[in-house]
């Protein structure tokens, strides 16, 4: 143990701040887009089966609703942009943007060196839940994705439907990729429907059951054409554990909605990123 300093207490009152203000980021017009998703029409649907995971395409400026129907479970969504499988939703930036959990009026960001906003989260019906008596809330962007390596070093046993290995083949099936191929591209997840924190004792990750309910769903609008490849996790509603066939397990659907032409006239796609890529050299 070491020696504690005698103005340790000092040290600790310094208040916070702010790492990253978002203030000067570009605003998400919120009332534009809920003029535009009241025109909405549903376009394409795809079933994600329980303890897997399924893949749809969603062309800038349309909109992916992913619904709970059946019973109370949690999803692992990769985004990536259609187009350029190496553009992808990096998790880690939006947490440093946005905080561990997102909602309505926030961003999805893109990986360096495009870093823009993939997509925009327009509706959540969780969006009540709010932040609970133990830290926990909704949709993180803590957790990377349960997998089959951690999963080894833990349990000493070899589980193959975890969202790792379910992304890893529903992407691997849509792409045409080889299975090592489409890994490499699988990355940290938005845990859709997911309520977890960090304990205040420990500072461990925990998570607890979801709120979800069928019914409820969350929407984003394609900023730029995505594919989204979501994950039903074998944890169920997390409120066990996950990483085996153990929990209650439901299906998750992802549905595509077009808004009416001319809905979109004021709406600008985002550029890439206009950093100058000289990095000081
Ligand atoms: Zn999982």
């Amino acid at each position: 143990m070491t020696d504690i300093p005698h103005d340790a207490d000092a040290r600790r009152a310094v208040a916070p701040v702010i790492c990253y203000p978002t203030d000067g980021l570009p605003v998400a017009d919120m009332q534009f887009y809920a003029k535009v998703r009241e025109t909405l029409t549903s376009v394409s649907r795809v079933t994600v089966p329980p303890r897997d995971a399924a893949a749809i395409s969603v062309p800038a400026g349309q909109f992916l609703r992913i619904h709970s129907v059946e019973g109370s479970q949690v999803g692992d969504l990769n985004l990536f942009n259609a187009n350029d499988l190496s553009e992808r939703f990096y998790s880690g930036k939006t947490r440093a943007l946005h905080g561990t959990h997102v909602t309505t009026g926030e961003r999805l960001w893109s990986s360096f060196p495009s870093m823009r906003p993939m997509a925009t989260i327009t509706y959540d019906t969780l969006n009540w839940y709010g932040i609970d008596q133990y830290g926990g809330s909704v949709h993180d962007v803590i957790g990377t994705r349960c997998d089959p390596y951690t999963g080894r070093l833990l349990s000493g046993e070899d589980y193959h439907h975890c969202c790792h290995s379910n992304l890893t083949r529903a992407l691997a099936a849509h792409s045409g990729l080889s299975l090592a191929e489409a890994e490499h591209h699988v990355h940290d997840v938005l845990n859709v429907f997911m309520c977890t924190g960090f304990t205040r004792d420990t500072g461990q990750y925990f998570m607890k059951a979801s709120p979800v309910r069928p019914g409820d769903y969350i929407e984003i609008f394609a900023e730029i054409d995505l594919l989204a490849v979501l994950s039903a996790c074998p944890g169920g509603d997390c409120s066990a554990e996950h990483s085996s066939d153990a929990a209650a397990c439901y299906p998750l659907e992802m549905e595509v909605l077009r808004p009416a032409d001319g809905t979109l006239d004021r709406w600008v796609p985002p550029t890439k990123n206009k950093y100058d890529l000289s990095h000081g050299a």
